[in-house]
């Protein structure tokens, strides 16, 4: 196991104090608007930070074993519209971010063995194309479980 970071370095201005407790939140803005797609979508049977679901995914689908995380794009180093990288304490941060990324690749690892999809959704596509979004997270729930096919 990697080794505990200490306590994070003073923020240094309020943009950075905000994004910081921003941080592994629950109920943050992107997923709120995701849950409420998906029940307008008629998909209201999701738990949320599901404890019998490995890496408890932000959003689960016990009985089609769907699994949704709805990713900060800073928090976890979104590669689609690649945020700043803080610009004090960066080695600080730089393992913090890469800590997050591991956590991250644990997680969905540890789904997809146990017979979940997982289906990664990034705050700015949200923010981009919402409907392309759903309609993405729709083909994995409708689709019939195939082991053979994982699906990011
Ligand atoms: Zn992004």
């Amino acid at each position: 196991m990697p080794s505990q970071l200490g306590p994070a370095p003073p923020a240094t201005s309020a943009a950075v104090a905000k994004s910081m407790r921003g941080n592994q939140a629950k109920d943050t803005a992107p997923e709120l608007e995701l849950r409420r797609l998906l029940r307008a979508a008629g998909y209201p049977g999701y738990r949320l930070h599901w404890k019998k679901a490995p890496g408890h995914p932000d959003i689960a689908f016990p009985g089609r074993k769907v699994a949704i995380f709805v990713n900060g794009c800073y928090w976890h180093r979104c590669s689609l519209c690649e945020p700043p990288m803080p610009k004090s304490n960066v080695e600080f941060w730089s393992r913090k971010f890469e800590l997050n990324i591991e956590r991250d690749a644990r997680k969905t690892a540890a789904l997809v063995e146990a017979g979940w999809r997982v289906v990664i959704v990034w705050e700015c596509e949200l923010k981009a194309d919402s409907s392309c979004v759903l309609q993405r997270i729709q083909g994995v729930l409708d689709a019939r479980y195939s082991p053979s096919c994982s699906l990011m």
